[in-house]
């Protein structure tokens, strides 16, 4: 067991009182390391801060302004390979369905307290803290590059497109593509985007890298074109892209240039990005939307757009996160958002409904149950390069004739 002094435990909480109580039980307890804050942005500076990282975040899930679900998103963003205890006046059942969401995000979970917070049942979670394992931890811990390599990998022509296919779940027809950038680094080999986007981000070459993707993404298409295969291929769009029109220009170029109509350019935008931004993105989105390129909301389910937002933008498809896809089969919280992801689609008359991360041949057989249009994730095919897709094409039909992937069972 660490000594208890040796813990860094970040206490969350908009009450004032309970702050002064919970910190007051855990300097009982020998944790010594305690900071407190009353609102999640003072609190997620502190995750930024490296010396500062908390290994322990006791979490309120009701406050006024940035809630304790939303605080949990931040953290994924921020690979948090901390722990979370939840704390809630809620009743069990908002306490339990938190718990499977954070679970479905991959932070670990110590369990949750009830206020008013006994501080037995504090101790009792607290006894289950353990560091991170340490070999896989490490494992994890993914190298992030400096903006100058990313610069360079641009210049360089470093990046490669991979592709992932998305298939009709009826009949396992293949529909279109999703893009995935790649950087095949000199010395460290293939480095997967969350270590490099964004960077590009904070220091303005998403331009620049999306339409390196972008014109890479074209050129392919209209080379399974020419040899008889028409696809939908889709790139994932940076809200910073959606800055300036140039962008848009930058679209109907190039689909002019590779002679690929736009109703088979997808483009997709994450749902936490959209709720974040202002008009400019939206009049841009709206404007390719009325030359008919294709709008895609991705990873759906994990930010918290409203009805009214999604109504404004007129989407052609909807992707549901994979967090409530896979094993959504077997778990009812799981099962719930992903219910509750396709119904919407289906009100806001959004044609194409895609499940990503669809990982097994439990989770194919539960979208053929449920109705889902598109599948896409490793038990389909795991991202690859363009030459390697005829030859997953041939594979993959030879699959279909397997009674299992279309015949119901
Ligand atoms: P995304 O758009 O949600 O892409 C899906 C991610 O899930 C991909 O990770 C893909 O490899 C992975 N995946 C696919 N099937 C499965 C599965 O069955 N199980 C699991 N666990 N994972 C699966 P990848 O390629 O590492 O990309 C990560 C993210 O990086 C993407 O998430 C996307 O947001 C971003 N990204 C990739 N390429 C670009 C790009 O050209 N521009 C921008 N702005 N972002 C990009
Ligand atoms: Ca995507
Ligand atoms: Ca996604």
């Amino acid at each position: 067991m660490v000594e208890p002094s040796k813990i860094k435990i970040l206490v969350l909480d908009d009450d004032t009182f309970m702050l002064k109580l919970l910190s007051k039980m855990l300097l009982k307890q020998g944790f010594t390391s305690v900071s407190v804050h009353d609102n999640g942005r003072d609190a997620l500076n502190q995750v930024d801060d490296v010396a500062a990282r908390p290994d322990l975040i006791l979490l309120d899930l009701n406050m006024p302004e940035m809630d304790g679900i939303e605080f949990v998103r931040y953290l994924v963003e921020r690979d948090f390979d901390g722990s979370l205890i939840l704390v809630s006046g809620e009743d069990e059942r908002m306490l339990k369905t938190t718990e499977k969401l954070v679970r479905a995000h991959k932070i670990s979970i110590l369990g949750y307290l009830h206020k008013p917070v006994k501080p037995d049942t504090l101790a009792a979670l607290l006894k289950k803290w353990s560091q991170p394992v340490k070999p896989e931890a490490a494992q994890k811990i993914k190298k992030k590059y400096g903006v100058d390599a990313v610069r360079a990998a641009i210049t360089e022509k470093q990046l490669v497109n991979y592709y992932q296919p998305k298939v009709a779940v009826t009949n396992g027809e293949v529909i279109g593509v999703e893009t995935l950038v790649r950087w095949l680094h000199p010395e460290d080999g293939l480095v997967a985007p969350d270590q490099f986007i964004a960077t590009a981000e904070a220091h303005g070459l998403i331009n620049d890298l999306t339409r390196l993707v972008l014109t890479g993404a074209l050129e392919q298409a209209s080379i399974w074109q020419q040899s008889g295969l028409t696809l939908r291929v889709a790139i994932n769009v940076s809200m910073d892209n959606l800055a300036s029109l140039d962008f848009q220009d930058l679209v109907v170029e190039l689909a002019a240039k590779y002679k690929v109509l736009p109703k088979y350019v997808v483009l997709e935008v994450t749902e936490s990005q959209l709720m974040k931004d202002s008009r400019v993105p939206l009049e841009i989105l709206t404007r390719l939307r009325l030359k008919r390129f294709h709008l895609s909301i991705d990873d759906f389910g994990t930010g918290h757009s409203s009805l009214a937002q999604l109504r404004d933008i007129p989407f052609d498809e909807l992707k549901i996160d994979q967090g409530f896809v896979h094993r959504a089969w077997t778990d009812e919280t799981l099962r719930a958002m992903y219910d509750a992801s396709l119904a919407l689609a289906r009100q806001l008359d959004i044609e194409v409904v895609v499940a990503e991360g669809v990982e097994d041949q439990d989770d194919w057989n539960f979208l053929r149950r449920t109705g889902c249009d598109l599948a896409q994730g490793n038990f389909i095919s795991k991202p690859m390069r363009a030459a390697d897709f005829s030859a997953w094409l041939q594979d993959w039909r030879k699959r279909i004739q397997d009674t299992r992937i279309v015949v119901d069972t």
